[in-house]
């Protein structure tokens, strides 16, 4: 590992390192303090630092501004997380490996990034419904995708149960809350004391995923 690091030289006695937010080093050092010496903290502390930098990394993905031309080294939410974007000259789709591999060559990329979340969508969130349903004791038509800007859920006694594909974007238990409301409609159909008691006892974070959903309400409306 190759670090690149910036030297202050202060009143200090001894030599310290810090590593910043943008994933740089800043070693303060007593006036006075040799190159060599410098070097020599830095190895001797190079797995502290690498853990730290590595920290850091995860604290400091910039999301991808919405609207804008999508850049190799920003990062896209899925599951409550954000994740690297990579672009490569190799692939056609969209893969995940803890990161986001684009491939380059991808003309309408916030596109691609919908039709990845929407399969995704598909495969994570509807298949839990019939599990939270299963618990729930109640009785559904067919559990489907939503595709609102501002609904993240829907559900009438006799109906489909409809689960914005936006909330892939949000953590699993936003996801889960979103499904067992919806479900509770069918057996309280209004936000009564029971309805909320209902929820509450199949989701211990439900003001959690409330406050989560009020907060990141612009998120899940956005496009990409
Ligand atoms: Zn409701």
């Amino acid at each position: 590992m190759e670090t690149d690091y910036k030297i202050i030289f202060s009143r200090r006695k001894t030599l310290m390192l810090t590593a910043e937010r943008d994933r740089s080093i800043v070693v303060t050092a007593p006036l006075g303090t040799s190159q060599e010496a410098i070097h020599q903290a830095i190895e001797s502390r190079k797995l502290w630092l690498y853990e730290k930098t590595r920290h850091a990394q995860k604290n400091f993905l910039l999301p991808h501004p919405p609207g804008k031309e999508m850049v190799s080294g920003e990062s896209a939410p899925y599951l409550g997380r954000y994740y690297r974007i990579e672009f490569t000259d190799s692939d056609d789709e969209i893969r995940f490996e803890q990161k986001f591999i684009v491939p380059r060559r991808l003309i309408d990329k916030t596109k691609a990034f919908q039709a990845w979340f929407i399969k995704k969508a598909g495969t994570k969130i509807l298949p839990r419904v019939p599990v939270h349903a299963q618990r729930l004791d109640v009785i559904y038509k067919e559990a489907k995708l939503g595709k609102g800007k501002y609904r993240w859920g829907s559900c009438t006694p006799h109906d489909n149960v409809l689960i914005n594909w936006r909330l892939i974007k949000a953590p699993l238990f936003v996801i889960d809350y979103v499904i067992v409301h919806e479900l509770a409609h069918l057996i309280e159909p209004d936000h009564s004391a029971l309805f909320w008691n209902i929820v509450r006892a199949q989701i211990t974070k439900t003001d959690k995923a409330k406050a989560w959903l009020l907060k990141n309400g612009a998120l899940l409306q956005q496009d990409f």
